[in-house]
């Protein structure tokens, strides 16, 4: 199964609108997203992923701030979700690992998508809701449904939970070690058990409290590191005398901003943050790069990289192995960033060709 790959072009922001910023992207509602050459429309070009999600305009803001769609053609966060995030919910039911990560250059949309912002809402949150829906629809008295968060972020190659109050936390961040048989797993990482989507809500409200935020020129409050959320889910079900457990573990990954060093004004003291943090996204495309090549039957031969970075290692599993992958990709709609943008759109369509093989994780237990 292939990972499935989403681009979403946001609305103009106002340094844009300022700029009196020319729109470059165009999307026929389905799968096509074509960058525009303002100068020369030969130039266009056409890119094909699973999903296009037009979030450009063609909305209105109601009184508390909600985007009501007044066209068609705009996705909203309910939409996005429908498509995008739905589908995670059903794979973690059938037992299949899941994750989903938002790629793109600081300020294009990875965080609106992933979390959103007041009352839009983004896939994680409007999840989250989902799990303890559905968690309330079993009537099967033999079914147990649990539900058990984490927050991790890389910054600057190290790993810390945040979900652990920073007094707290180990000097140089959490291992990464490695299981013979399970893979990569982040040592000592806190494990909360939730039974509403107010505790989960409250959880992440504190580990995004805690988060690693500097500022760059870009973006006053982007965030510099990647966030992960991993939520497991566990079902243990009795058949007759045996019992039988389900695990679906979801990665829900908000990067890094991808756009260059130069672009960001990075020197001296942030240079060592940004090679760092390039050092997870490169090896990141490091990884798509080689498992795609793979697929084309390029380089068969070669060791893809997933040790070179913590957010390879930790994503192991999800690039190329037992899980169902979903890629959203946030892309600016103005001109003065065609380059970032296609150089997002590249990636996608590397991230496009990854054949991942999962499988149910189900084991029986006395
Ligand atoms: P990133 O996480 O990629 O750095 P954000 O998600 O924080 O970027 O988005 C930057 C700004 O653009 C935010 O103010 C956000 O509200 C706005 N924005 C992003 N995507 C959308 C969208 N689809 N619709 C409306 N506003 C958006
Ligand atoms: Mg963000």
């Amino acid at each position: 199964m292939s990972v499935v790959v989403a681009v979403r072009v946001r609305p103009f922001n106002s340094r844009e609108i300022g700029l009196n910023s020319q729109l470059c992207i165009d999307m026929d509602g389905g799968t096509r997203t074509s960058l525009l050459d303002l100068n020369d429309p030969k130039k266009n070009k056409d890119f094909f992923f699973d999903y296009s999600f037009w979030s450009h305009d063609g909305f209105e803001l109601n009184e508390d701030g909600l985007a009501v769609p007044v066209s068609d053609r705009y996705a909203d966060q309910r939409a996005v979700y429908n498509q995008v995030g739905q589908q995670i919910l059903d794979n973690a039911w059938l037992g299949y690992h899941c994750c989903l990560f938002a790629y793109g250059q600081t300020g294009a949309g990875k965080s609106y998508s992933m979390v959103g912002y007041g009352a839009n809402k983004g896939i994680v949150p409007i999840a989250c809701q989902e799990i303890f829906e559905r968690i309330k629809l079993n009537d099967n008295p033999h079914l147990e449904q649990e539900v058990s968060c984490s927050m991790l972020e890389i910054y600057n190659e190290t790993v810390q939970d945040l979900l652990i109050p920073v007094s707290k936390r180990p000097t140089g961040g959490l291992k990464i070690r490695q299981h013979q048989s399970l893979g990569f797993y982040v040592d000592g990482m806190s494990k909360h058990p939730v039974e509403s989507y107010s505790d989960i809500e409250k959880i992440m409200d504190t580990g995004t409290q805690n988060r690693t935020v500097a500022s760059t020129q870009m973006n006053a409050c982007s965030s510099r590191a990647h966030t992960i959320i991993i939520i497991q889910f566990k079902q243990t079900e009795e058949k007759g005398d045996r019992k039988y457990e389900k695990l679906s573990i979801i990665n829900l990954v908000d990067l890094a901003g991808s756009e260059k060093v130069a672009k960001t004004g990075a020197t001296d003291k942030r240079l060592k943050e940004a090679t760092n943090i390039n050092l997870s996204l490169t090896t990141l495309g490091k990884v798509i790069q080689a498992l795609a090549d793979k697929e084309m039957g390029k380089n068969k031969n070669q060791v893809i990289p997933y040790r070179e970075s913590c957010l390879t290692k930790i994503l192991c599993n999800a690039l190329g192995g037992n899980s169902k992958t979903l890629m959203i990709c946030a892309v600016s709609p103005s001109n003065d960033n065609y380059e970032e943008t296609l150089s997002t759109l590249r990636y996608a369509d590397q991230a496009k060709k990854i054949k991942n093989k999962a499988t149910v994780n189900e084991s029986a237990t006395d």
